[in-house]
């Protein structure tokens, strides 16, 4: 078997003890005799990987249940682009987004077909290379919620700090840095991912909210399924949710604890990035970051070479140094080194090799 250091940005690489495991207990979970693919949503077996899976998310994000609440729900983080105003924006009122990357700006593109938003800042004037500063954010009046994006997985630029709203709920598409670093979670009312970066496969999305948020939930949706309500009512199991992609987070949930929880992890995601950054700032202008220093993103890491020709070349050569996936997004282009917190410290070390020796060859 060759494993590879895999850089894509979602799906992405998973944790090998994980991937082990689920081997492991795929023909006969525990004694079961069937895998749990083939078991139902509404067995004990499955109920308690449930229960399981939401309070170790809730362990790791530091998150008290009396407070808060884990679903696990479908369609991706997209749909919750869409179920976060149905539920949470009531006719009238007004919502506060702050544009800094593609997710971002789909989140509020869905969000206007649905009520009032308010755009609080945009960073696409400058390619969303930044991330905007407390005293340039503009709220409105008296925002419903204020929407974030903490980690902007196309440009790779991160939020460096927890915006101050006032009395707004703070709701955050975490999909690309959710548990990668030591952030104070409960200084959001909402927070959503889809699991397919640092919590498992594709499939399952997971979103935590705080439950006097949930209470304010509308109740008048024209789908149950788009209910917020219905599916903490539920347990997450009003309808068969995506049961594999559940017990794979409960899997990957139990890693990040035994790697020794978010503080452990967020120390290894600094050494990791700063092996690749510290290339990028030493390579004499070989390499160049799309990001602001200040802004830097320790999950995606993205930047340019001196022209296209030189960027297929390293993408074409890396595979055969056993990395793949670090391809640029078209929208700015060159490289991007996606390092969730599955990408071993090896995988950085590997890669920062190969962009040194690529320099001296091409340079
Ligand atoms: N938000 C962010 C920050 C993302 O990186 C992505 C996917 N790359 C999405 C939202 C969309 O997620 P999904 O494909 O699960 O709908």
């Amino acid at each position: 078997m060759t494993r590879v250091y895999n850089f894509n940005p979602g799906p992405a690489v998973l944790p090998l003890s994980v991937l082990e495991t689920a081997q492991r207990e795929l023909l006969d979970y525990k004694g079961n005799g069937i895998s749990i693919m083939e078991m139902s949503h509404r067995s004990a077996q499955f109920e308690e990987i449930n229960r399981e899976a939401e309070s170790l998310v809730l362990e790791n994000a530091g998150l008290a249940a009396a407070d808060y609440r884990v679903l696990f729900l479908q369609g991706g983080a997209s749909l919750q682009f869409s179920m976060i105003p149905m539920n949470l924006l009531p006719s009238g009122a007004t919502a506060d987004y702050i544009i800094t990357g593609s997710f971002a700006e789909k989140a509020y593109q869905e969000a206007v077909k649905l009520g009032s938003i308010h755009v609080a800042a945009s960073t696409k004037a400058s390619n969303h290379s930044i991330i905007p500063r407390q005293e340039e954010l503009q709220f409105s009046e008296n925002p419903a919620y204020v929407h974030i994006t903490t980690n902007n997985t196309i440009y790779g630029t991160q939020w460096p700090y927890i915006p101050d709203c006032g009395s707004a709920f703070l709701v955050a598409d975490m999909s690309s840095d959710i548990l990668s670093r030591e952030l104070e979670l409960s200084r959001f009312d909402l927070i959503y991912a889809g699991a397919q970066k640092n919590m498992g496969p594709a499939g399952v999305t997971v979103l935590i909210i705080r439950k006097s948020m949930l209470e304010q939930a509308s109740e008048n949706l024209p789908s149950a399924m788009l209910s917020y309500k219905i599916h903490a009512e539920n347990d997450s199991l009003y309808n068969t949710p995506c049961t594999f992609g559940i017990y794979i987070v409960r899997l990957v949930m139990q890693w990040v604890k035994e790697m020794g929880g978010v503080k452990a992890l967020g120390a290894l995601n600094r050494q990791k990035a700063a092996l690749i950054y510290d290339v990028i700032d030493n390579s004499g202008g070989f390499y160049r970051g799309h990001a602001a220093m200040v802004a830097r993103s320790e999950m995606n890491i993205t930047f340019r070479l001196p022209g296209a020709e030189l960027e297929n070349k390293f993408v074409q050569e890396a595979p055969k140094a056993g990395m793949i996936g670090l391809k640029g997004h078209r929208s700015v282009g060159g490289i991007r080194a996606s390092i969730y917190n599955a990408m071993p410290l090896e995988g950085c070390q590997a890669l920062a090799s190969f962009m040194q020796e690529f320099a001296r060859r091409n340079g």
